[in-house]
């Protein structure tokens, strides 16, 4: 049997209400799939500075080394938020992990689910026939970690710069990354830069090219982020993955996000080059939902979907999660953020049973 072994790390706020629900689906997985899905629970963010005055203890970071792979909830609050800007919830853990673990693919699909295209801000004949994006984004380099970057605020002075730079090796892993996730897909890339600006994005553009050589049934073509962005909202069908930057995938991966419908379905896997993952949804701990049973499971559950997918290659469970979630939707099971202009959503905790009731009578395909 084959065995694998989680951190997880539920966080503030809406994280542990949902993580609640995404261990119904592991119990689910582990008895009808012969997996071992072995759990072990740590503080991360608002509650370990609670606990152990600080948002990433030793024991949680000790706990993540001796796990596969990290399941991680959402972290913040406003109990926290003045806090110094490195002592804080966001920045003290989950910058942290990504940094410690080298996490530097962040992969987060975007997916217009059947049933809530009235959700989407886009008009029904765009999006009538759904989407299904991946964006591939670099996570550890680029504009966000290069240095030089200063800022000099006083009186007679007042100026700020940062670096972007990008080193071929990086441009390299992020494409192959992204190539190989098109193969098992619909075959088509698109790389996103600047470089008719840009000698970061030109090397991007060139790099991205020579290893698309090594991928000849793979469908390659570049786009500027200006264009990109008018592109997502004027044809989401035409794209497949989109490869893209630490600076444009931050752009990118939220403009298929507000497009989707609503941040509680969208999940993120961030690995390294030994399959490594840190698995969270999209969005953050949602306070004002907190406590409440109205936060929506799905984008967790379906970072623990992404888990079993990058991390184990077990796509056959995966498969099985993301077809319990379509046939909950489809049999129009909404949790509040999925309703528009109506009371008649259902609770966090029902919503987890119907997708774990679905899962657990669904097929056994392998
Ligand atoms: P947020 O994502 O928490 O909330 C934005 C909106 O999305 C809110 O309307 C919220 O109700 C909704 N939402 C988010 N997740 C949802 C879910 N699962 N189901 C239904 N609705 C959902 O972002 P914010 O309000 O900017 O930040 C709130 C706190 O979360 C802050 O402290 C912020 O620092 C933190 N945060 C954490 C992460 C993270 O842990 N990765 C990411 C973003 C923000």
């Amino acid at each position: 049997m084959k065995k694998i072994k989680i951190a997880v790390l539920p966080g503030d706020g809406i994280g542990p209400e949902v993580m609640k629900e995404t261990y119904k689906i592991i119990e689910v997985i582990n008895n009808k799939f012969k997996i071992n899905i072995e759990t072990n629970e740590y503080d991360v963010g608002g509650i370990a500075i609670d606990n152990y005055g600080t948002p990433l203890p030793k024991n949680t970071l000790k706990g993540c080394e001796n796990s596969d792979s990290i399941l991680f909830g959402s972290v913040g609050g406003e109990k926290w938020k003045n806090l110094p800007f490195k002592q804080q919830p966001e920045t003290g853990s989950l910058l942290k992990l990504r940094k410690y673990f080298n996490l530097f693919a962040n992969i987060r699909p975007a997916i217009l689910y059947k049933g809530l295209e009235n959700l989407s801000p886009l008009k029904n004949n765009i999006i009538k026939n759904g989407f299904d994006i991946i964006c591939v984004r670099e996570l550890t380099g680029g504009l966000y970690y290069g240095k030089p970057k200063k800022k000099k605020f006083n009186v007679i002075n007042k100026y700020a710069y940062d670096t972007k730079i990008y080193y071929q090796k990086e441009i390299e892993r992020i494409s192959i990354i992204a190539f190989e996730l098109a193969l098992k897909r619909n075959k088509k890339v698109t790389s996103i830069d600047k470089s008719n600006v840009l000698n970061s994005s030109l090397l991007w553009k060139n790099t991205v090219n020579a290893i698309s050589k090594k991928y000849p049934k793979v469908q390659l073509n570049h786009l500027y982020i200006d264009n990109a962005v008018m592109q997502i909202i004027n044809n989401p069908k035409q794209f497949d993955v989109i490869l893209c930057s630490n600076l444009f995938g931050d752009i990118i991966s939220d403009s298929c996000a507000m497009i989707s419908g609503s941040i509680g379905m969208l999940p993120s896997a961030s690995i390294n080059n030994n399959n490594f993952g840190l698995y969270e949804p999209s969005g953050g701990s949602a306070p004002e939902l907190t406590g409440k049973n109205m936060a929506n499971p799905i984008a967790q559950i379906l970072s623990l979907s992404l888990l079993l997918r990058y991390s184990f290659k077990l796509n056959y469970i995966a498969n099985n999660i993301e077809k319990a979630i379509k046939k909950t939707l489809y049999q129009g099971y909404r949790t509040f953020d999925l309703i528009k202009n109506s009371n008649n959503y259902i609770y966090t905790n029902q919503i987890g049973d119907i997708i774990a009731n679905f899962l657990y009578k669904g097929e056994n395909n392998e």
